[in-house]
């Protein structure tokens, strides 16, 4: 058989830093970061006899989730405790939620490869502690060990085996990662590892109804990565099989640089935990009062912003889903608006140019160094004539590079659109006398010449002359 003839089945637990000022179970704060150790304490250093306390708004970070996603929160939950022995985890437990999580059966919607609306199912999301972190030795001189992060609150989101190829995958997790940013619980940054994926992928004969055997790559935090894992991963799970071998359940590990994956470790159970209910916790009770004020006090989902700015401002569909898919840019757009009424021109700027230099620098939207004020301020200059767009493009540059007043800039740099008719003139009638076949081929009825002659004038004033007048002012002297 084909690989067309498989159908690939992809399912992600989603763990996701969340943001609280301290750490789940003790008062250390929860920040990026800091010198190796000095966000501790014996809580989160597993000192025998210490006691974990449950931070309340890890709770409510997890329940605004679990609503943002279309889960129903549970009113009676409960930590329990997860043994398994690993050098960052002093305790040899990791706090979690096995049989009653906080959030179950929630779903949120991609487009499908056809573009088609798709729900990808939820399975839940619990709450649990992060482990710290070992700093290898890179002259093999052993690992340290820094327990910053030991104790950071995560949520762990797990969907359903729901995705049938590595785009859809990708598409699930940017969706995810744009509501958590939303709702303002985690800052998702992938770079630092607050936001990573366990990736289990598995493969079938299409029409099979049966699933295939996963195996999972764990830990995984790039969406380029995530693609390639699951594209190489369903390709090697073909070959086995076309083969006559058979999958095992597996822990993988992917390296980036070689392409591949390797074997970690045979799949380990639910069993092997030994899971049980963490004696030192109470359970978690929630009124319907608590979930009822968490809901009303969610913050607008990016669905709604799109319907929003279809309604309100005439965007076009593709533009209002591009612009709400990141809460920074959305942001941004709004904040704009608030000083500038060209919502269109706003639109383009941030899909087009500012997009665009994000990409090339690798920046996340949220790193965009200017405000929104002065993005409104560089609009309402285009629309007063005052610089040409071929000017705005080079201010944008200059607001990533050295972000202040486009007022200023342009004075700085000399950037003021030429608009004096005499002015014009005299750059019209210079480019005539330089381009004698142009003019020919205007008077000989090739009306796009004057395209032409308006570029050359534009190159000679370095884009600095008002584009509308030279087109104007060419074909008044032309006809003359
Ligand atoms: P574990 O923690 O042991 O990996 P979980 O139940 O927490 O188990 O997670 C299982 C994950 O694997 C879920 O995201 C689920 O969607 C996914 N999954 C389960 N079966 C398959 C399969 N046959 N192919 C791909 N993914 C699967
Ligand atoms: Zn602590
Ligand atoms: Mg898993």
């Amino acid at each position: 058989m084909a690989k067309n003839d498989y159908e690939i089945v992809v399912g992600l637990e989603i763990h996701a830093e969340l943001k609280t000022k301290t750490k789940i179970f003790c008062s250390c704060s929860n920040e990026f970061g800091g010198n190796p150790n000095t966000h501790c304490c014996p809580v989160c250093m597993a000192m025998p006899g210490a006691l974990p306390v449950l931070n309340e708004k890890v709770v409510e970070y997890a329940v605004k989730a679990g609503l943002a996603t279309g889960c129903s929160i549970s009113k009676d939950s409960k930590n329990d405790r997860k043994n398994y022995f690993y050098p960052d985890t002093p305790r040899a437990y990791q706090i979690s939620q096995f049989d009653k999580p906080l959030c179950n059966n929630g779903y949120v919607e991609i487009e499908d490869e056809d573009g088609n609306k798709k729900k990808i199912g939820i399975l839940r999301i619990h709450i649990e502690d992060d482990a710290g972190k070992l700093n290898h030795n890179e002259f093999g001189a052993g690992s340290l060990v820094d327990l910053n992060r030991a104790g950071a609150p995560l949520i762990e989101i797990v969907s359903l085996p729901d995705m049938r190829s590595a785009k859809e995958a990708e598409r699930y997790m940017k969706k995810i990662k744009s509501i958590l940013e939303y709702i303002e619980v985690s800052d998702c940054k992938m770079q630092e590892g607050s936001l990573r994926a366990d990736v289990n992928v598995s493969v079938r004969k299409k029409g099979d109804t049966k699933f295939g055997t996963r195996t999972e790559m764990k830990g995984m935090s790039s969406f380029r990565s995530i693609v390639r894992a699951i594209e190489y991963e369903a390709e090697r799970q073909i070959d086995v099989i076309e083969n006559g071998g058979e999958v095992f359940q597996t822990t993988l590990r992917w390296d980036d640089i070689s392409g591949r994956t390797f074997l970690m470790r045979d799949k380990e159970d639910a069993q092997d935990y030994r899971y049980f209910p963490e004696p030192d916790l109470v359970s978690i009770r929630l009124s319907d009062e608590y979930i009822e004020n968490v809901k009303n006090n969610l913050p607008e989902l990016p669905e709604s912003r799109k319907q929003r700015y279809l309604m309100e401002y005439g965007l076009s569909e593709k533009d209002a889903r591009l612009l709400t898919a990141s809460k920074y840019l959305s942001d941004l757009f709004e904040g704009t608006l608030k000083e500038c009424s060209n919502a269109k021109a706003t639109a383009n700027w941030i899909l087009s140019d500012i997009s665009r230099i994000l990409n090339e620098k690798e920046m996340e939207a949220d790193q965009i160094p200017f405000t929104a004020k002065e993005l409104a301020k560089m609009i309402e200059l285009i629309d007063k004539g005052t610089i040409s767009s071929a000017i705005a493009k080079k201010v944008i540059e200059e607001l990533f590079e050295n972000p202040q007043d486009p007022e200023i800039i342009i004075k700085e740099k000399g950037w003021i659109q030429i608009s004096d008719e005499g002015a014009i003139r005299e750059i019209v009638l210079k480019i005539i006398e330089a381009n004698p076949q142009s003019v020919a081929d205007y008077k000989g009825g090739k009306d796009r010449a004057i395209g032409f002659l308006v570029g050359q004038a534009m190159k000679e004033t370095k884009g600095k002359a008002n584009p509308g007048m030279l087109n104007k002012m060419f074909i008044e002297e032309l006809s003359k």
